[in-house]
């Protein structure tokens, strides 16, 4: 019997790992049709601002680990294409971008100073999630207060002087609004790169990490014991807007490995595990998130991101083959 083959499996690479992978995928069930049925999809996005790849792999912080460990990762994501060599590599283009799931040339947020606001090309996903379900409940609970203004769509959009008004505001949204869609950015990674250097080899900086693990280990610990979690599907997605170099991350144009290059986790029941195969931007995260939520992409939308890591789709090596690997990307000398 002829058994039909989607022709993005025919383009897969051969190497023995996706030779397994493919295998695997064809063994299964349709998992995450079965659980759309039963389980209602959740997503909480977790933006850690400054956080070098590096750092964050030699810190001690368990909870990332663990969401890794048990869905897919990238330790070689870019904030922004090489193409956009004159974008300040700051917060807002990385925010924006991540958000809405395409590039500044498009959304028009394209440094701090002149332009923080979007275009209205490429709203963040929220308004997305929203057009597809008005119901959806969404919140965005910030620190760096620009981050308000992307947010078109949202039943709560505050932002608090600290990481821990951000935890627990979180704790407390939800126990109280039963979100579907929830961002949360912890500032404290950012303070101390700037403070005293991003870098691995940093004590301060390598402490704030292991601090925000363990806001993400409560907050994820509070959604685990919700009353309606084995109903409920939630995806874990968590990125930065930017590393750091020295003591920042502007004023260097966008040519910087180590301001460049970030991370991708995503994890839960529709992610797939180990390391994502391809090249991964932070653009992937909106796509991500409205892919799990069960948002098909219009392709009128014109977005630049992808989904990376979910079962069920190809990897960035299949769908975004020409794009060259991070490592590859030229080094400037400091
Ligand atoms: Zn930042």
């Amino acid at each position: 019997m002829n058994c039909k083959i989607p022709s993005w499996i025919t383009t897969f690479k051969t190497t023995a790992r996706s030779a397994m992978c493919v295998s695997l995928l064809l063994l299964q069930p349709d998992v995450s049709h079965a659980e759309a049925v039963v389980k209602e999809r959740k997503v909480l996005v977790i933006g850690i601002d400054g956080c070098r790849p590096d750092a964050l792999r030699k810190a001690t912080a368990p909870e990332l680990a663990g969401l890794a460990e048990k869905g897919a990762f990238s330790y070689t994501t870019q904030n922004l294409p090489l193409r956009l060599v004159d974008v300040e590599t700051s917060s807002g283009p990385g925010w924006a971008s991540m958000l809405c799931g395409a590039f500044p040339d498009k959304h028009g947020w394209l440094d701090d100073v002149r332009r923080r606001r979007f275009n209205g090309n490429n709203p963040h996903f929220f308004a997305r999630l929203k057009a597809h379900n008005e119901k959806l409940k969404t919140a965005s609970i910030i620190v760096w207060r620009p981050i308000m203004n992307m947010v078109t769509a949202a039943d709560v959009n505050e932002s608090f002087v600290d990481d821990k008004g951000v935890e627990d505001r979180a704790l407390d949204v939800l126990g109280t609004l039963n979100p579907d869609a929830m961002f949360i950015h912890l500032d404290a990674v950012d303070h101390a790169g700037h403070h005293s250097g991003f870098s691995a080899e940093n004590p301060e900086y390598l402490g704030a990490i292991e601090a925000v693990d363990g806001r993400v280990g409560r907050i994820i610990a509070a959604i685990r014991k919700r009353p309606t979690f084995v109903k409920e599907d939630w995806l874990f997605i968590v990125s930065s807007d930017h590393g750091g170099w020295g003591n920042g991350h502007n004023s260097h144009r966008n040519v910087v490995p180590d301001i460049r290059r970030v991370f991708l986790i995503v994890s839960g029941d529709t992610a797939m595990r180990g390391e994502i195969e391809g090249q991964t931007y932070i653009i992937d995260v909106a796509a991500t998130a409205l892919v799990h939520m069960g948002v098909k992409l219009d392709p009128a939308w014109n977005l630049d991101g992808i989904p990376a890591g979910l079962k069920g789709f190809p990897s960035p090596a299949v769908s975004r083959p020409n794009e060259p690997a991070a490592t590859e990307l030229i080094r400037v000398k400091k």
